[in-house]
């Protein structure tokens, strides 16, 4: 069997084609019906005879060789594409990804959260109160007269009178006890900001107390001390002692600040307490005119309260100078807290 000389360079055409576009081309100029082949075989018809079936048979046989070798020619482009899609497209799992900036608890947030657990292991009951308050809530039932100077302009943010923001979260104990109606005993503790007209170092406008109130027949200071000395003790460490100090607080009576132990010198004296002693929060037994206020008889029943800053708290814990710091939103600071186990 003897091929044309078009049908060999048709076959190194096809072996030679670089895409199935091309294939598809070469098809159509040697196997189309305008196409060399079909050209050759119309051709048969002038044959003489004898002829015409021998040429007929080289014919077909070039055909067929065209054919195979198309096939063969698209199968190989057809892979050689898959797999260089499979090379382009190839998804490398080596490659690290793009790892998300993970976030850490605040620092107040986290002293905020330790002291709820605090509490709550204590047996109190955490509850909100609004921080828009009226001047009777954060003032009058606390014992607080209108011409108390905690009531003054420059000392208290006055939205809309009667309304105030609450500068301390003291009218939570007149609600809580409302609510409680006279039940027995009642203990309830709450956390939330507070605000003042204060800014420096240690003070800024909007901050952050904790409180608590007990009330039941038979309260007395010890009761008082006994708790406080359980939540020091929890937050600060178990070699933490306390002290009572004379105060006066007009919801109170008796009032105490509350000292304990620097937690640096463990009560040796050091440079940041000098006596051993931090004064940490206040506290006193729950003003007779605080308990009618809330509805409770003062000759059946007496309380204790007490309440601090839990800004104070988180710079105690962490030693920090400076509480603005913690209201600046500077993830260089916060990130240092990310390891703090509270
Ligand atoms: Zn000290």
């Amino acid at each position: 069997m003897e091929a044309d000389d078009w049908a060999r360079a048709a076959l190194r055409d096809i072996e030679a084609a670089a895409t199935l576009a091309a294939c598809e081309s070469l098809r159509v100029q040697y196997l189309g019906k305008q196409g060399r082949m079909t050209a050759e075989l119309r051709g048969l018809a002038r044959l003489p005879a004898d002829e015409r079936r021998a040429r007929g048979f080289v014919l077909n046989g070039v055909k067929a060789q065209l054919e195979a070798a198309l096939a063969h020619r698209r199968e190989e482009l057809a892979r050689g594409e898959h797999e260089r899609r499979l090379a382009a497209e190839r998804l490398d799992m080596t490659l690290p990804g793009v790892e998300p900036q993970w976030g850490t608890l605040h620092p107040i947030t986290q002293v905020r959260r330790r002291l709820a657990d605090v509490m709550l292991r204590l047996g109190f009951t955490l509850r909100s109160a609004p921080e828009v308050e009226t001047e009777w809530y954060n003032f009058d039932a606390l014992n607080m007269p209108a011409d108390h100077p905690a009531r003054e302009m420059h000392d208290t943010f006055y939205v809309d009178p009667p309304y105030v923001l609450r500068t301390h979260t003291s009218p939570f104990q007149i609600r809580a006890m409302r609510e409680a109606g006279g039940e027995l005993p009642l203990r309830v503790a709450t956390l939330g900001f507070t605000y003042r007209r204060d800014d420096d170092a240690t003070h800024v406008p909007q901050f952050m107390q904790m409180e608590g109130l007990v009330v039941d027949r038979g309260i007395g200071l010890p009761d008082l001390k006994g708790v406080v000395l359980a939540v020091v003790r929890d937050v600060f460490g178990p070699a933490e002692r306390i002290r009572l100090r004379p105060s006066f607080f007009p919801f109170t009576e008796p009032s105490a600040e509350v000292d304990m132990s620097c937690p640096l010198c463990l009560g040796a004296g050091c440079r940041v307490c000098h006596t051993g002693w931090i004064e940490v929060l206040g506290s006193g037994l729950v003003h007779p005119r605080v308990l009618e206020a809330g509805g409770y008889d003062p000759n059946d029943v007496s309380g204790f309260a007490f309440g601090w800053g839990v800004e104070r708290v988180a710079m105690l814990l962490y030693g920090l100078k400076e509480l603005r710091p913690l209201y600046q939103s500077d993830v260089r600071f916060l990130r240092a807290f990310d390891s703090w186990d509270v």
